[in-house]
């Protein structure tokens, strides 16, 4: 058997066409452009990377893009008072404040800061509790792309053994509430799970997000499960240079798997696209066109 690779590229380019269609639908019916806030703090190269590649696409979905690049010594204060003006901003449908912020920064506060109906991110205590209680909410971006590249493999998860490898905030909790609100049974495994193997075995659907590099066999895998690999890893390789490399060994799931992400090309690119369906959904949401 080979896998389906599941192209994270050209599905993510399809969300972000439907985003463009609906913000071009919403501005004709309602006259308001939703408008997405990204602050970066600081000079990491990663994140600058990040910030303008959110700032293109944005604009590319017709959207505001509003970016605010502060230096690294900016004091905590000044960056919560930003975030209140931006939370008081009627022009501002979402508001992203770029992680990691340096050491002298409580980034929980200034994450709690964000007015929760703006929180595109989905890191907000309150929309980590709704999501959770099943309400309406902003779910996390990356989270939100596993569950869209699952369901491009297999449109019904329901009832399907589900397995996470990772118990992050940002990933490995958010990703289970939503395959629980897909009705699948969901195991969460992390460092401390005993016989890994034999747990990923179970799975009809995998979820790795550990970091570890291609920490995931070939033989751990159910025939035909759905594999989707959030880990990012860079690695060395013979000729002196590095390659990204996920977190499940994916030449030798090939042959195991039914569907497989790649890295990169596989979630990595659906991150920015659920993003921008956050900001539309959190637009529509603050005119009453939704709940
Ligand atoms: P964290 O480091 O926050 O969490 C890693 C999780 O993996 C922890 O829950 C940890 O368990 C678990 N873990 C570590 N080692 C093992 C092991 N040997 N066996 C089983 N579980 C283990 O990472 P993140 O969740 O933030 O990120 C995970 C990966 O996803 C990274 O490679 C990151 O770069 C990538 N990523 C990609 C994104 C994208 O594509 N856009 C976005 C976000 C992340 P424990 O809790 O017990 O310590």
């Amino acid at each position: 058997m080979t896998a389906t690779i599941i192209d994270g590229k050209s599905i993510a380019e399809i969300v972000r066409a439907d985003v463009a269609k609906r913000t071009a639908a919403l501005k004709v019916k309602t006259g308001v452009t939703p408008g997405l806030a990204v602050v970066l703090v600081g000079a990491d190269p990663a994140s600058q990377v990040y910030v303008r590649n959110k700032h293109k696409q944005t604009l590319e979905v017709g959207m505001a893009s509003f970016e605010h690049k502060l230096p690294d010594t900016t004091p905590e204060a000044d960056l919560l008072a930003l975030v209140a003006m931006l939370n008081a901003r009627a022009d501002v449908h979402g508001i992203l404040v770029q992680l990691p912020l340096p050491k002298h920064i409580d980034s929980e506060k200034v994450l709690r800061a964000i007015n929760p109906d703006k929180d595109v991110d989905g890191f907000h205590p309150v929309n980590v509790g709704r999501l959770s209680i099943g309400e309406p909410c902003l779910t996390p971006c990356t989270p939100s792309g596993c569950i869209i590249l699952a369901k491009s493999a297999q449109p019904d998860l329901k009832g399907l053994d589900a397995v996470v490898i990772g118990r992050s905030t940002i990933v490995g909790k958010p990703v289970a509430q939503l395959l629980l609100r897909e009705d699948c049974t969901v195991t969460i495994a992390h460092s401390r799970t005993r016989d890994l193997p034999s747990v990923v075995r179970r799975a009809d659907l995998v979820i790795a997000a550990v970091g570890r590099p291609e920490m995931v066999k070939g033989d751990w895998l159910k025939p035909g499960a759905i594999v989707i690999d959030v880990g990012i890893n860079r690695v060395p390789t013979a000729d002196g240079k590095t390659k990204l490399v996920g977190d499940v060994a994916f030449q030798e799931c090939l042959s195991v798997a039914g569907a497989i992400t790649p890295v990169p090309g596989g979630v990595g690119p659906m991150t920015i696209a659920c993003l921008l369906k956050n900001t539309l959904e959190a637009t529509e949401r603050s005119l009453g066109l939704t709940t």
